[in-house]
């Protein structure tokens, strides 16, 4: 990465280069402002990242690996991350819910062959989770930026209406415990409770962009979305520094604007008094939600499912039934380790066969929820589960590694305490993310109350995910602000 040339030149400076880090810079860079992204790992990316974990040739996913909302982002389509090496790989099947060796239903790209999938329950599906390809806009047009009042009334009243139901309410309209498991598995990715009041909130969302623009991955690894934003930031004049972590605000070069795409109680620490007490009071009271234990796999052969559908698609959701989902989540929340996990896994080189080059190799990952902070490796738990629903697994594993959830928040501070959403999604933290609005007439998550600077990553609205919208609309705030300061002198 290219050193910074000198202190005081520049209009931005952003901390930390996770994809919102490195949106709000590249919007400020492309709005013809001098920036410099500074960031603590020694490469760039946050939760995007790739890296050989077992052996030269085989890029393996450190984080973040599917990527729904990154693929229909308002922001990743303004900065033209194609026009910058990306290239989304998108299988014919969004995701597969696998229950044993003999049973699996798929949400798939096309809405007949969901259809199929779902039988007696395709109707009620249809109805209540898919999304027109004309409303699917205007639904993340108001989802994916800070809260305002609806300008689609009757889309984000249908939408509201079914999001706000708990999961073990809104799964009830399906017919076939398979259907009722299949949503639960995706809503569950937001790690709360299927009892809780707007737990099916997530699970919508998620399943919006299914049957429009699939669940893609990034060819050649999550790292190309990270690459494709740096390059991005780079042809707009920006500058990366890396393998400097920030902790005190006068580390940091002068400048009339910072944005940190960091934790809420990073920031907190990293500001000190420059915080009004209030402010630091707000952002104390923030809740981490729990963590997830990964393991990674470097693998002889492809995972031997004795059917097709996962196969054909980037997502496996592992559990026997409902109540496996719905009893780990409600230990989790309880801070205390579910006693069978269920799995969030995936097999990218089945459709990406470049992450592995011509090494003969394949990459697996899969991950399961746990308390906050939990030092507990769920490894071998996780791997009877595959080897349950995919007999023969342990023989093809060449390799694995354990991540456990305390592991997870060192290698990346915003994830704290392994929370991979930085912060609880909770409905208060939902609605108010990551405090009340300094002025609640101009509500705008991203200020902090000290001039200039902002608070841009995952903690703020909309939340966790790769799209980098909390670091665009953190951008869109200050460059408003700095265009209305300097139309006041
Ligand atoms: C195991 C796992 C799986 C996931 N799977 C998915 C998925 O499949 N799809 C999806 O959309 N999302 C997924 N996520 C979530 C996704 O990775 C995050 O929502 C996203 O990366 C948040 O982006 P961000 O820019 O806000 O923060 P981050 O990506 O965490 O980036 C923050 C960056 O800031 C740096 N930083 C922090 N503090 C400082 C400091 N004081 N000084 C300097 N630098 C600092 C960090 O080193 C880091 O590089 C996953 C996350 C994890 C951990």
């Amino acid at each position: 990465m290219q050193s910074p040339r000198g202190t005081s030149s520049f209009d931005a400076v952003v901390v930390g280069s996770g994809p919102n880090g490195l949106t709000a810079a590249a919007k400020l860079a492309r709005a013809g402002r001098r920036v410099l992204v500074i960031e603590a790992a020694d490469t760039i990316g946050g939760g995007t990242r790739s890296a050989e974990l077992f052996e030269s040739g085989v890029r393996h996913d450190v984080c973040s690996a599917v990527h729904p909302l990154g693929r229909v982002s308002p922001a990743f389509a303004e900065l033209d991350l194609t026009a910058h090496g990306l290239t989304w790989a998108t299988p014919p099947v969004c995701l597969t819910h696998v229950f044993d060796r003999h049973r699996a239903r798929s949400v798939c790209h096309d809405r007949d062959a969901t259809a199929r999938e779902l039988g007696a329950d395709a109707r009620a599906w249809r109805r209540l989770v898919e999304v027109d390809d004309a409303d699917l806009g205007a639904l993340l047009d108001e989802l994916l930026r800070p809260l305002r009042l609806p300008q689609h009334r009757r889309l984000m009243t249908r939408f509201g209406l079914r999001a706000l139901q708990p999961v073990d309410r809104f799964t009830r309209a399906f017919g076939d415990e398979m259907t009722r498991t299949l949503f639960a598995g995706v809503a569950a990715h937001a790690m709360i409770p299927l009892s809780a009041a707007a737990s099916s909130g997530p699970g919508l969302l998620l399943l919006a962009p299914a049957s429009v623009t699939g669940w893609p991955i990034a060819v050649g690894g999550s790292q190309s979305i990270a690459d494709a934003l740096a390059s991005c930031l780079i042809a707009a004049g920006g500058e990366i520094v890396t393998g400097r972590p920030i902790t005190r605000f006068d580390e940091l070069p002068s400048a009339p604007q910072y944005y940190f795409d960091t934790s809420v109680h990073s920031l907190v620490d990293i500001l000190g008094d420059r915080l009004a007490p209030q402010a630091r009071r707000r952002y104390r009271r923030w809740r981490y939600g729990p963590g997830v234990c990964k393991i990674d796999f470097l693998l002889a052969e492809p995972i031997p499912w004795p059917m097709s559908a996962p196969t054909r698609t980037a997502t496996v959701h592992v559990a026997q039934d409902y109540r496996q989902i719905a009893d780990a989540e409600s230990a989790v929340a309880r801070g205390e380790h579910p006693r069978r996990p269920w799995l969030l896994a995936g097999e990218p080189t089945r459709l990406d066969p470049s992450r592995a080059g011509n090494t003969g190799r394949h990459v697996a990952w899969a991950y399961c929820h746990v308390p906050n902070g939990s030092t507990a490796d769920m490894g071998a738990a996780m791997v009877d589960e595959l080897e349950r629903c995919a007999p023969g697994f342990r023989d093809v594993i060449v390799a694995s590694r354990v991540t456990t959830a305390q592991q997870l928040g060192e290698y990346d501070a915003n994830f704290v305490g392994g929370d991979i959403g930085s912060g609880a999604t909770s409905l208060r933290q939902v609605l108010a993310r990551p405090r009340p609005p300094v002025n609640p007439l101009s509500p705008n998550p991203y200020a902090t109350g000290v001039p200039g600077v902002y608070l841009c990553s995952s903690a703020t609205a909309p939340g966790g995910g790769v799209h980098g919208m909390s670091g665009y609309w953190a951008a869109t705030f200050g460059l408003a602000a700095a265009e209305s300061s300097r139309r006041r002198r």
